[in-house]
């Protein structure tokens, strides 16, 4: 037999039927499996990774941003109780005043909330507890189940093998759209051409035993200048010395590598891109020690499990969100979800990165989340319908998360009745409270604001 391609028959038994499932237990599948059951459903999440958290945990991106649009916030209800109870099992000391990519060439301040990711892991396995939902870890989802058309659950592989789970409501928080694309929904993101323009993947790292109050009294000036000398003699890999800092300011989580030119699609291109981020950590480590301020006496305490990805697939919905939609400040009369910003776009092949801050708390549609055509599955997180530029303001966690509220209340109420009015919806999350349109966000601005010490 020498055939290229072999057919195979399976018989995959049926683990359990559940109102609805999400797949994908990051940012915004979290916040979902709870939204999900704290709105009636009996739920499951089904995550590949050994914990919860997603790019926060597993990829180490140890801060939260998108909850803040100047002072104004634009997460509530379940994305901001998660802040609030990361903060009470001192996991964070709370929001700051942030200057991203600082070393950067065009720097912005925004209010951040940075995190240990280890006390995230357990925070989220405590709310998704509490919420009563079952938590399937280290099962990876390969495919959804299909049934006249329409998504009926999903099929996954793990150390039992392989193994079906029935839904009346699937949610895709898989950030790649792994269920959608496989069941039909039309994407972006895939297109030859875009393979060189696609945003830089990062591996994250964590220094301890570092002065961080030291580092951030160096004048921004000289933080570039530093910066520059890195890249000039090959060591840095990016036009910034960025990283998350911990509580009590111990510790830097790093976000400094960047590895261009990678199908995050593609298992053997995803395999390279974990090495060659080693390979830069390998040379970045010895520079900060040797050249940034604060960094002396620090060590390499932990690499990320899994190497960060910006940009894969994107569905088509029934409305993509534009750039001009984010700046013109465009209503919607379907709006459940508000992004903040900033609009953040890593330039591809290159060392810069393109940040802005929009004007004002941006509004987004339910119709971001729902698929053309197929039936029965929800789309949350970094896959919504957006244009690329579009999707560089909205893929923050905090943006994720309220995405998230809004697709699993949207699911446990599908899992019902079809097609739910919009206005219960969004009756729904207000009860829970979710901000659901720039108007929810600016009148309550002042009962809202934090407050934001300096970095
Ligand atoms: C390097 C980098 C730096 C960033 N910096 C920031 C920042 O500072 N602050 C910020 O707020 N945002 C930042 N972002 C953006 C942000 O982290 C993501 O856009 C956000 O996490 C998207 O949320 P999500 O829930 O869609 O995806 P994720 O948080 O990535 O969650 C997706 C989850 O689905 C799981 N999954 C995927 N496929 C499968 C499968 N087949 N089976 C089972 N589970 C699966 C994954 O394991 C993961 O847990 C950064 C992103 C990157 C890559």
């Amino acid at each position: 037999m020498n055939a290229s391609v072999i057919t195979e028959t399976l018989s995959t038994p049926v683990l359990d039927r559940y109102d609805v499932i999400v797949a994908g237990g990051g940012a915004s599948g979290l916040i979902a499996a709870v939204a999900a059951a704290r709105s009636g459903a009996r739920v499951a999440l089904v995550e590949r990774a050994g914990c919860l958290g997603g790019t926060a945990t597993s990829g180490m991106v140890a801060q939260y941003i998108g909850l803040f649009n100047g002072t104004v916030r634009c997460v509530g209800g379940i994305g901001f109780e998660l802040t609030r109870r990361i903060e009470a099992a001192g996991g964070s000391d709370g929001f700051r005043r942030y200057t991203l990519a600082e070393a950067s060439a065009n720097p912005v301040t925004i209010t951040n909330f940075p995190f240990n990711p280890e006390v995230v892991k357990i925070v989220a396995d405590d709310m998704a507890r509490e919420a009563g939902v079952d938590v399937l870890l280290h099962s990876r989802v390969v495919g959804p189940l299909l049934e006249d058309g329409r998504v009926a659950g999903l099929l996954l592989e793990n150390v039992s093998g392989r193994r079906a789970l029935r839904s009346r409501m699937l949610v895709d928080a898989t950030g790649d759209a792994v269920i959608a694309a496989a069941a039909g929904v039309p994407y972006v993101g895939e297109e030859p051409e875009l393979r060189d323009k696609r945003q830089p993947l990062t591996l994250v790292f964590r220094m301890s035993n570092v002065d961080v109050r030291a580092f951030r009294a160096i004048p921004r000036e000289q933080k570039r200048a530093i910066a520059l000398d890195g890249l000039q003699r090959g060591q840095l890999a990016w036009e910034s010395l960025s990283f998350c800092s911990t509580p009590g300011d111990t510790d830097a989580i790093c976000l400094m590598s960047r590895i261009h030119g990678i199908d995050a699609l593609d298992g053997a291109e995803l395999t390279r891109a974990e090495q060659v981020g080693r390979q830069q950590i390998k040379t970045i480590v010895p520079f900060l020690r040797e050249n940034v301020p604060g960094f002396e006496q620090s060590v390499l305490a932990g690499i990320a499990e899994r190497v960060g990805i910006r940009e894969t697939r994107r569905i088509v919905g029934r409305y993509t969100l534009t750039t001009e939609d984010i700046v013109g400040g465009k209503r919607f009369a379907d709006a459940i979800a508000l992004g903040a910003g900033p609009m953040d776009l890593h330039e591809a092949g290159g060392t810069g990165v393109d940040l802005w801050m929009p004007p004002a708390p941006f509004e987004i549609p339910l119709a971001c989340l729902l698929p053309e055509r197929v039936e029965g599955i929800v789309v949350t997180g970094r896959a919504i319908s957006a244009t690329r530029e579009a999707n560089g303001g909205a893929r923050h966690m905090g943006t994720a998360m309220c995405l998230g509220h809004a697709a699993g209340a949207y699911a446990a109420l599908a899992a019902t009745q079809e097609n739910p009015a919009v206005d219960k919806l969004r009756q729904l999350l207000r009860s829970q409270g979710a901000l659901v349109s720039a108007a929810d966000a600016l009148a309550a601005a002042d009962e809202n604001a934090v407050e934001a010490r300096p970095a």
